[in-house]
C-alpha cells in the first residue's frame, strides 16, 4: 500500500492571489512534495502575470514527481468562470476574462485543467484533510481581505457552473446598509472583513495599541485587552456572519461552519459573539446547533484545495476523503 502510495498518481496545484502565485505537487494523501512560489505582479499587464504563473509550473516540471502528474488543479481569487475556464481576479485588473485554463493546460503538457474559485478551493481542503472532515454537509468560510466562502452537501463539493457557489461573504444581511464594492448593499463581507472591521473601530474612536498599525489583528488585541470599541468592532462582524450563516443553514442545512482566513485568527474575540448570535438567527430545529469551528489547513488550504477540487471534478477516487481517512 505505501509502495504503491509512493508511486501513485499526483495533482499539480496552483494558487493564485492577487500578492502570490503558489504551486506543488499533491499526493493522494494531501502531502505537497514540491512547492514553487512566486509573487503576483499584480499591477503588471496579464501576459506578464500568465509568465509568472508559467514560472511556477516550469519549476514544477523540473521535478521528477511531474511525470506522475495526472491532472492540475487551479484556485484562483474572484471572480472566476470555471464553466469558460476563464479569470477576473478583482486585484489583478490585467485578467479580465483571461483564458486561463487554456494558458495553463498548453504549458502542462494538454491535462485536464479543472478551476474554481479560492473559497471553493478551501472548502475542499478542510473537507478532505481539515475540520470538515468527516461531514457531509459543511459550509467554510475564509474571513480575511474579503469573505468568501463554499459547501459540501451531500458528501460532495459544490462549486457551482461557474465555480463561485457559497460565496457567501456577498449576501445581503443589512437591507439598506452600506453599498458595497460588488453593487449591493449591506453584505456581509462591507460589514466582517478584515478591513471594515478596522475602518468602524477606526470611525468610532479605537487607536491602535502602541503606535501598532491599524489591522484586524490590532482590534483583536485590543478587544482582549478589554477596550469596548474593539469588542463592538468585532461584536457587529460576528453579527453580521452569524446571519448569513443562518441564512445559509436555513437554505440547505449545514451541520458545521469551519472559519479560517486571518480575522479567524482572533480566535475568542470572533467566535465568541458568533456564536452568541447564530443562536439568535439560526431559530429553526434543523438549523440550530451549528457547530461552528475554526480552519485547520492554514496556507496550504489553497493548494490542498485545489488538488482536492480537481480530483473530484475528474472523477480521481484516490484522492477522496475516504481513502484519506484510511491513510
Ligand atoms: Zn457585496
Amino acid at each position: 500500500m505505501h509502495s504503491d502510495r509512493a508511486a501513485g498518481s499526483l495533482i499539480a496545484a496552483l494558487d493564485i492571489g492577487g500578492t502570490k502565485i503558489a504551486g506543488a505537487l499533491v499526493d493522494a494523501s494531501g502531502r505537497l512534495l514540491v512547492r514553487a512560489l512566486r509573487p503576483t505582479p499584480a499591477k503588471q499587464d496579464g501576459e506578464t502575470v500568465m509568465r509568472a504563473v508559467g514560472e511556477v509550473l516550469g519549476e514544477l516540471r523540473l521535478d521528477g514527481g511531474w511525470r506522475r502528474v495526472v491532472a492540475v488543479g487551479i484556485g484562483s481569487a474572484g471572480p472566476v468562470d470555471a464553466s469558460r475556464g476563464t479569470v477576473s481576479p478583482v486585484n489583478v485588473p490585467g485578467w479580465r476574462d483571461f483564458p486561463l485554463v487554456e494558458r495553463v493546460a498548453r504549458a502542462a503538457d494538454a491535462l485536464p485543467v479543472v478551476l474554481t474559485g479560492d473559497g471553493v478551493a478551501m472548502t475542499a481542503a478542510e473537507h478532505w484533510l481539515g475540520a470538515a472532515r468527516g461531514y457531509d454537509n459543511a459550509l467554510c468560510m475564509v474571513v480575511s481581505t474579503g469573505v468568501g466562502g463554499g459547501l459540501v452537501l451531500g458528501g460532495a463539493l459544490l462549486p457551482g457552473p461557474t465555480g463561485n457557489a457559497g460565496h457567501i461573504g456577498h449576501i445581503s444581511v443589512d437591507l439598506d446598509g452600506d453599498s458595497c464594492p460588488c453593487g449591493s448593499r449591506g453584505c456581509v463581507e462591507r460589514l466582517a472583513s478584515g478591513p471594515n472591521i478596522v475602518r468602524r473601530a477606526l470611525e468610532n474612536g479605537w487607536v491602535p495599541a502602541g503606535g501598532a498599525e491599524p489591522t484586524a489583528a490590532a482590534v483583536a488585541q485590543s478587544a482582549r485587552a478589554g477596550d469596548p470599541v474593539a469588542l463592538a468592532s468585532f461584536d457587529r462582524a460576528a453579527q453580521a456572519l452569524a446571519a448569513g450563516i443562518a441564512a445559509t443553514a436555513t437554505l440547505v442545512e449545514v451541520r458545521v461552519v469551519v472559519i479560517g482566513g486571518g480575522v479567524a485568527g482572533a480566535g475568542d474575540v470572533l467566535f465568541g459573539p458568533l456564536r452568541a448570535h447564530l443562536a439568535r438567527y439560526a431559530t429553526l430545529s434543523f438549523a440550530a446547533g451549528i457547530e461552528v469551528v475554526p480552519a485547520l489547513l492554514g496556507t496550504d488550504a489553497g493548494l490542498v484545495g485545489a488538488a482536492a477540487a480537481a480530483a473530484q471534478a475528474l472523477g480521481l477516487a484516490e484522492f477522496s476523503p475516504e481513502f484519506a481517512l484510511e491513510g
